[in-house]
């Protein structure tokens, strides 16, 4: 199939052609026909098979009938993280470089005045994480009355950072009428339910098996021993022999190993940037930055910080850790041999590691060659996992789990004060109970703000249910 087939706009068609692409992805192929025919659509695709385009391409057609209306969107995209917003961003301006569109990005870390002027200004298309995109229309400078078509993208990535609640608000500020674009890689019980919630009979387009992981890639794995030392060495020595580095991503499963790991990796003279939840906006996007212009080979990071990137063309991952969860690994591989390019990914393992390999090899359904043969087989009992590496796991993946530092900087920017707002006294003594204890408001009382809310209350049904379990006090 071709993309002209597809039913999008002339323009569209010259922008497509100028990005190289010859015929459209499995996803694209599925999803742009319903989209232009006003359907809702259940994607559930990863990233890497072009969905982002599958999405902006139909909108961009749909859009150039009409106009937007200041600080009322036509259209609304929700992002997890600030990194895939200014991706999206980035394709309006690639494919829709034809189109005079208002495009904006409301995001957190940057500033709320610039932001501010651009939806008085009136935006076609808003580009937005949801923590931020609720501040605005909380402080009453942006109306999502006039949503014509809503894009939730990467909903599996929004549930592990706990914003689906945010997303099920947001889904009730936009008109019922509007059509709801839905992406997800994967498909888990709770993102089952907001699917029934809120898409009206869907049509459901799947491009490949979840946790499947592309043929082009080269995945070997590596023994090493169990101390860092021994591990920064090996992986320094499959940087040095690895064929055709061009450039490489290695994944940490903590953001202290990833600082440790890149002035380590400095140190011993590579070309290496670190990227991790901890920095802030702009060293990350810097970092990124350098990488994407090969201004530097490395790009040491952590899972939170890199999921979802479109980075084209690396040709090596080096998992410096085995994740504790398979489809980390499924995501982690996916950075390389991307759009059918070729790509290698090297998984350091040592002899604790051993069953997260055999949980890997399960989940993609094949088994991982050794570089050296495989280890002698391994009586060492899995070492007890380190309080503070258990909290840095649930931290990291855990559903409902507390975001990293950035992201729950994201999240709470939202109780901040935009510098033209007047201090607010804080209106609960610093000892109340907790709102979850207090008895239930009633409808005339007045609510208590978002900043109490977040730090004060608990909604019980989002409790999980071994908070709710009696417990026996010591005297
Ligand atoms: P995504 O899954 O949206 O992250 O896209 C992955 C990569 O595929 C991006 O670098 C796109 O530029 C690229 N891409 C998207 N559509 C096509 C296409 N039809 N042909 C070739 N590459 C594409």
């Amino acid at each position: 199939m071709s993309f002209s087939q597809l039913g999008l706009s002339e323009k569209v068609l010259a922008a497509v052609a100028g990005a190289g692409y010859t015929a459209p992805t499995p996803i694209q192929e599925q999803a742009i026909p319903h989209v232009l025919s006003r359907r809702d659509v259940l994607g559930i695709a990863q990233t890497g098979t072009g969905k982002t385009a599958a999405f902006v391409l139909p909108m961009l057609t749909m859009l150039e009938q009409g106009r937007a209306r200041a600080r009322m969107p036509r259209t609304l995209i929700l992002e997890p993280t600030r990194e895939l917003a200014a991706q999206v961003e980035e394709s309006f301006v690639k494919y829709g470089a034809k189109q005079k569109l208002n495009v904006a990005l409301i995001i957190g870390g940057v500033s709320f005045d610039d932001q501010d002027s651009k939806l008085m200004r009136g935006v076609d298309v808003l580009i937005a994480t949801p923590g931020r995109l609720l501040d605005h229309h909380e402080r009453g400078r942006l109306l999502l009355t006039g949503v014509e078509l809503l894009v939730i993208d990467e909903a599996d990535r929004m549930l592990d950072m706990g914003f689906i609640p945010d997303i099920e608000r947001i889904c009730k500020l936009v008109p019922f009428t509007r059509q709801t674009l839905f992406f997800t890689a994967t498909m888990p019980a709770e993102i089952q339910h907001i699917t029934e919630q809120f898409l009206h009979t869907p049509v459901r387009v799947e491009v490949s098996r979840p946790a499947s992981t592309v043929a082009t890639t080269t995945q070997l794995l590596v023994k090493t021993g169990r101390e860092p030392r021994e591990k920064r060495e090996t992986l320094r020595h499959f940087i040095r022999t690895a064929e055709n580095l061009k450039n490489g991503i290695i994944f940490c499963n903590r953001k202290r190993e990833v600082a440790l790991l890149h002035r380590s990796l400095l140190k011993h003279g590579f070309s290496a940037i670190a990227l991790h939840g901890d920095m802030d906006q702009s060293a990350r996007t810097a970092a990124l930055d350098q990488f994407r212009k090969n201004e530097v080979t490395l790009l040491v990071a952590s899972d939170v910080a890199a999921r979802g990137l479109d980075i084209p063309d690396v040709s090596h991952v080096f998992n410096f850790d085995v994740p504790h969860h398979a489809d980390d690994y499924v995501h982690r591989i996916g950075r390389t041999g991307r759009a059918g390019r070729s790509g290698v990914a090297i998984s350091i393992v040592a002899p604790i590691d051993q069953k997260l390999v055999a949980s890997i090899e399960k989940l993609i359904g094949q088994t991982i060659p050794w570089v050296d043969g495989p280890p002698p087989a391994s009586d060492e009992p899995a070492r007890p996992r380190s309080r503070h590496e258990r909290n840095e796991r649930s931290e990291r993946t855990g559903r409902g789990r507390r975001p990293e530092r950035s992201e729950r900087t994201e999240r709470s920017e939202r109780t901040e004060r935009s510098p033209s707002t007047p201090a607010q006294p804080e209106r609960v003594a610093p000892d109340a109970a907790p709102a979850a204890l207090a008895p239930p408001a009633s409808p005339h009382q007045p609510q208590p703000d978002r900043r109490q809310r977040n730090e004060n209350s608990f909604d019980p049904a989002h409790l999980p249910a071994f908070l709710m379990r009696p417990v026996r006090l010591k005297a």
